[in-house]
């Protein structure tokens, strides 16, 4: 199937994503053997507090392992981003200076306010701070969110916000429609965690009146939609995978899709990300 995408994207912007997503892979991979996550009852916990599940428990990232993931990270981006070897230098000359088993609690809370103080501290762009971070967590957060596929996959499985990850709290910005029964599923592009929800609905403003929900896309690409809502003019992307058949990475798919955010902000839609609370 042809993933070029109709617009072209920034020179080598896919190519960094994916391999991005490869040195997660490998990372997930080597920690499958390593980390350990004890399994909570993810159902009585959504249900009690209605909140993502890694901002009520405490998931045992120890200190030593964001440090290890950092400084491989660095290494990575080294190579793949010559164009910020300036804060890696800088990053990597404070290393020893860093609280790591601090640092995980100020990420996960999330402590913003902790977080920036520290790249303000370290003098690095405070953007470039939080995506190192970010990132060098993602593989674990991974390997948490792969214990609680089955529960999220459940017929009965319930969640009331369905833009922001049940597991890690992320928002999500893209959705696919399942091949055999059209069935909507979110994905999370920070744990890859997914989950239900309905095919004709806002995921925005909760409206489910089929005359407000429609879909752009562009010619020849049908299958990458972008739905739109004529209430709250919210926009989310989605994968048909009807369409074309097959299922797609869609953690790529998400990315190569820039083309729709555009065509929806033109049009004068938005993914509400100004109302993101987590
Ligand atoms: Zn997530
Ligand atoms: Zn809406």
């Amino acid at each position: 199937m042809d993933m070029r995408p109709p617009a072209p994207l920034p020179e080598g912007y896919l190519d960094f994503f994916q391999s991005l997503e490869s040195w997660q892979n490998e990372q997930t991979i080597k920690l499958r053997k390593t980390y350990v996550h004890t399994k909570e009852n993810l159902t009585a916990r959504l249900n009690r507090h209605r909140k993502p599940l890694l901002s009520q428990i405490n998931p045992h990232i120890d200190g030593d392992l964001l440090k290890d993931l950092l400084d491989s990270f660095l290494d990575f981006l080294d190579t793949a981003r010559p164009s910020v070897k300036d804060p890696i230098g800088q990053l990597r000359s404070n290393f020893h200076q860093l609280n790591f088993d601090h640092l995980v609690k100020s990420f996960l809370a999330p402590k913003e306010s902790e977080l920036i103080a520290v790249a303000k501290q370290l003098a690095i762009p405070e953007d470039f701070w939080i995506f190192v971070l970010d990132h060098s967590l993602r593989p674990v957060l991974r390997l948490i969110a792969e214990s609680y596929r089955e529960d999220l996959a459940a017929a009965d499985f319930h969640w009331d916000f369905p833009t922001i990850c049940p597991i890690c709290g992320a928002k999500s910005h893209f959705s696919r429609l399942r091949q055999e029964d059209g069935q909507r599923i979110m994905f999370c592009d920070r744990c890859f965690s997914e989950w239900k929800t309905r095919y004709l609905f806002c995921v925005h403003c909760g409206c489910d009146r089929p005359k407000d929900i429609t879909y752009l896309s562009i010619e020849g690409h049908d299958a990458y939609r972008v739905y739109v809502c004529q209430q709250c003019h919210g926009y989310l992307k989605t994968y048909d995978e009807r369409t074309s058949g097959q299922p797609v990475d869609m953690y790529i798919a998400n990315i190569s899709t820039i083309y729709l955010d555009m065509l929806a902000q033109e049009q004068g839609y938005t993914n509400h990300d100004e109302n993101q609370v987590t």
